[in-house]
Formats: C-alpha cells, sequence, structure tokens
C-alpha cells in the first residue's frame, strides 16, 4: 500500500520567479511527514488551460492526491475552483452560508477602513460572492483570510488551497482533517526521517563511504538516502520504514566510524540551535569585517530577546578596527588587515569593548577589491576567544563570490564556536 501525491503551484508571480515558490516546499514537507508520496510539484501561471492540463498530468500519472496553491482571490485572474470545478465535472454553486461568512469577514476588515465608509459594502459583497461558489458535494475550509478553500473527493481528490503562505499553511491543517483527504491517503506508509550534520567533508568522501554502506551494510536499499550541501555543511537525509530502524543504525555506525570529527549532529539540530544552547549563561561579542554583520544576524536569530549577545562591531577601515576594536596599529601595517594576529586583536576588543565573556572575529576578502596574489577573494581568517581561557584562530580559503564567501564564512565562524564552546570530551 501507497500513497501518492502531486502539487500543483499556479500563479504567474511565482512562474516568472518574481515571488519565490514557498508553498511547494511546505506542502511537500507535510506530505512527507504524514507517509505520502510525493510524485511532482509543478508550477504554472495563471491561465485556466495551464491549471488544467498540470491536473490532467497528475491525474495520469495515478496520484491519489492534488494539492493546489493559488488563485482563490476575488478578482478575475483568480480562476483555481472553476478550473477544478470543470475538471471534476462538477458545477459550481452558491454556498449560501459561506457566503454570509466571508460578508462578516468583510465587514470586520471594512470597519477598520479610513475613512470609515469609504468603501461600498455592496460592491466589495458583489465581487466576493465568486469566492462563495464552490463546486457540488465539495468540502469547505474555512477562510484564513478572505477566501475559503475546497476539498473535491475523488480520484483523485483535489485540495485546492490559497496562495499567500500565512493562509495556506493554517488551511492545510484543516485539509488533513477532512474525510475527502483521509480517503486518499488511507494507504500512507509510516516513515521515519532522521538527519545527520557534518562539517568539512567534502561530498565525494561521503559519496565514498556510502558505496561501502551499499556492499557492506545488510538490506542498505531499505533506506532513501538524500545527501545535500548546503552552506558548506553536508546533510544527510533518512528515510526509512520503522521495520528498517537497524539498518538506519548501521549507517550510523558507519559514518561514525569514517567521519567521526566532521558529524556535529545526528539529531538534526543545526549548529545555530548548538551555539544557542552552549553560550547559555554566557555574553557574545562580535568584531566582522568581511562578514558584514551576518554573524551577529545569526546569532541573535536564536537568541529570541538577544539575550546574550552584547553586540558588534562592523569594522572596514583600519581606522575603525583601530578606533572601535583597539587593534595596534603596527599590526595591521606589520600583517595587513586581512591576518591572523589581527583577528585575535579584534576578538580581544570585542571581549573588551562590550565586556563580554566570548567573541568571535572575521576579517576577511569577500569581493575582488582587496584581493592580493598571496590573499585571493576568499582569503578569510577568523578568531573566536573565550576571556581569560583559549582562543581559537583559522584561515581558510573560501570559494565561490561575495554572497558565498561572506554566507561560509558565517557558517565557519558558527562551527568555530561551536568547537571552542564544547565540553572536551563532547569532541
Ligand atoms: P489573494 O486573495 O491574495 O489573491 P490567492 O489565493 O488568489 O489570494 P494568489 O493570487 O495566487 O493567491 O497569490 C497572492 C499572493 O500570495 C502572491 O502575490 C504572493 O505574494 C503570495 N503567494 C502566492 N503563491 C505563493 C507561493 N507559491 N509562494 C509564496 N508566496 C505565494
Ligand atoms: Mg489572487
Amino acid at each position: 500500500m501507497s500513497a501518492r501525491a502531486g502539487i500543483v503551484v499556479t500563479g504567474t508571480e511565482v512562474l516568472t520567479g518574481r515571488v519565490q515558490d514557498r508553498n511547494g516546499p511546505y506542502l511537500a514537507d507535510r506530505l512527507l511527514e504524514l507517509g505520502v508520496e510525493l510524485a511532482h510539484v509543478t508550477i504554472c501561471g495563471d491561465r485556466p488551460s495551464d491549471i488544467a492540463a498540470q491536473l490532467r498530468f497528475l491525474a495520469d500519472e495515478g496520484v491519489d492526491l492534488i494539492v493546489t496553491s493559488g488563485g482563490l482571490g476575488p478578482t478575475a485572474d483568480d480562476v483555481t475552483v472553476a478550473t477544478v470545478a470543470q475538471f471534476c465535472e462538477r458545477d459550481l454553486v452558491l454556498d449560501a452560508a459561506l457566503e454570509a461568512t466571508i460578508a462578516d469577514i468583510l465587514k470586520r476588515l471594512m470597519s477598520r477602513a479610513q475613512p470609515a465608509g469609504a468603501v461600498d459594502f455592496d460592491a466589495v459583497m458583489a465581487a466576493n460572492r465568486k469566492q462563495a461558489m464552490v463546486p457540488v458535494g465539495a468540502e469547505i475550509l474555512t477562510p484564513v483570510g478572505t477566501a475559503p478553500g475546497v476539498v473535491v473527493a475523488g480520484k483523485p481528490t483535489i485540495v485546492v488551497l490559497p496562495g499567500p503562505p500565512r493562509e495556506l499553511q493554517p488551511m492545510w491543517d484543516q485539509a488533513v482533517r477532512t474525510e475527502g483527504v483521509q480517503r486518499a491517503i488511507a494507504g500512507r506508509t509510516e516513515y521515519r526521517q532522521s538527519t545527520i550534520r557534518m562539517f568539512g567533508l567534502p561530498e565525494s568522501a561521503l559519496a565514498e563511504t556510502l558505496r561501502e554502506g551499499e556492499t557492506g551494510i545488510t538490506d542498505f536499499d531499505r533506506l532513501e538516502i538524500t545527501t545535500c550541501l548546503r552552506r558548506g555543511e553536508l546533510e544527510i537525509v533518512t528515510r526509512y520504514e520503522p521495520a528498517a530502524a537497524p539498518v538506519y543504525d548501521d549507517l550510523v555506525a558507519l559514518l561514525r566510524a569514517h567521519h567521526r570529527q566532521e558529524i556535529f549532529s545526528e539529531d538534526g539540530s543545526l549548529v545555530d540551535d548548538q551555539v544557542a544552547r552552549l553560550l547559555a549563561g554566557r555574553t557574545i561579542a562580535t568584531a566582522e569585517s568581511c562578514t558584514a554583520g551576518m554573524v551577529a544576524a545569526r546569532l541573535t536569530d536564536r537568541a529570541g530577546s538577544s539575550a546574550y549577545v552584547a553586540g558588534g562591531v562592523v569594522s572596514y577601515s583600519n581606522e575603525a578596527k583601530v578606533e572601535l576594536l583597539g587593534v595596534d596599529p603596527k599590526l595591521l601595517a606589520e600583517y595587513g588587515a586581512v591576518s591572523e594576529p589581527v583577528a585575535e586583536a579584534m576578538a580581544a576588543g570585542a571581549l573588551r569593548r562590550f565586556g563580554a565573556d566570548t567573541a568571535v572575529a572575521t576579517t576577511g576578502i569577500a569581493g575582488p577589491g582587496g584581493a592580493t596574489p598571496d590573499k585571493p577573494v576568499g582569503t578569510v581568517c577568523f578568531s573566536v576567544q573565550l576571556a581569560g581561557g583559549p582562543t581559537l584562530t583559522r584561515t581558510l580559503l573560501l570559494p565561490g563570490n561575495r554572497s558565498d564567501v561572506r554566507e561560509r564564512s558565517t557558517t565557519v565562524a558558527m562551527h568555530l564556536l561551536r568547537r571552542i564552546l564544547s565540553p572536551p570530551d563532547t569532541e
């Protein structure tokens, strides 16, 4: 038994890339969690014929469930419900109760409009009557904004959801509970999904280890392994049926045997989460040049009320490094701004300046401007320091353009922090 699904993302703005699709990935995650196999995500514009073609394609592929996003608004270019009704050969009928619900929502919205009475309620209601037209026999999903969604049960069952992610996401939870969807996904298989993260390992080395697993581990093919390189980290996501858990344990043992140094997460946690935990009860300050404040931004992302981030300095010019961070001008003259002694002096300066007990500094060459033959683009020096404790300083040559170098540098800084803050026995 299995259940397969397809997703149709509609909207010319998404098709052209003006708006980046967030609904396909969101729904894909939810379907995978449910144990529904996702066959395709397709993207098309707002034209009814294009939407119908995607529905036809997925139905011909034999999926049990199609989820669409977008095109539920009141305007003429919002045609998804009508297109789905036609595809399922159902008439559109006015749902009076739904019309009343939408009227209530609109009244509430319009009572906030300024100046009061500037909008003609009847005109708005007429335009929105369209949203109360549903395919005969469809289950209705209560609006999160003004647009209701619908579930049309059948082979395949079609779920029609609005485009704005903040509306689509809560409505998906409603959709899953409907009879139509439950019946369509009855054949789903329970899967487990586990994630391991590594840092500092090339993908080719991992591929080699996985080949070894293929020959050395019994029932290896019961694991569905996806590896992906992101921000310099390797992410290994494995899906398997609960009965194959021992096979997964064998895989983990194999990875540990070969890459103990590089594995930093076996429970899927991100380096950001780990650093946040390690920083509990501490205060950190940052001194950045090539990362332009991105290390501070990443640290505050997890800090919530920025509990442990005291502050940071972004210093490009030598003068700023001297004045704001107390870097000795002689170091700058002797070693240059992109050097390990300067990185260390910047970190020490951040500790002092903010009265922090932890500091991280980056200084590097992210763009072609400052590059020299012995310090090409991508040369970045890092220093992390604990007050009165150890210092960890590194120089790396990172690949890519300015934004790649910045992003990678930020990740490296997080990993150096993780390393210096981790108790020695966990390393
Ligand atoms: P509305 O009533 O707002 O028109 P709708 O259901 O008709 O809702 P669309 O017109 O398709 O939805 O999209 C409205 C807006 O929602 C888009 O302009 C876009 O900003 C956002 N949006 C739509 N689809 C997506 C998507 N796949 N990913 C991210 N944002 C999206
Ligand atoms: Mg719209």
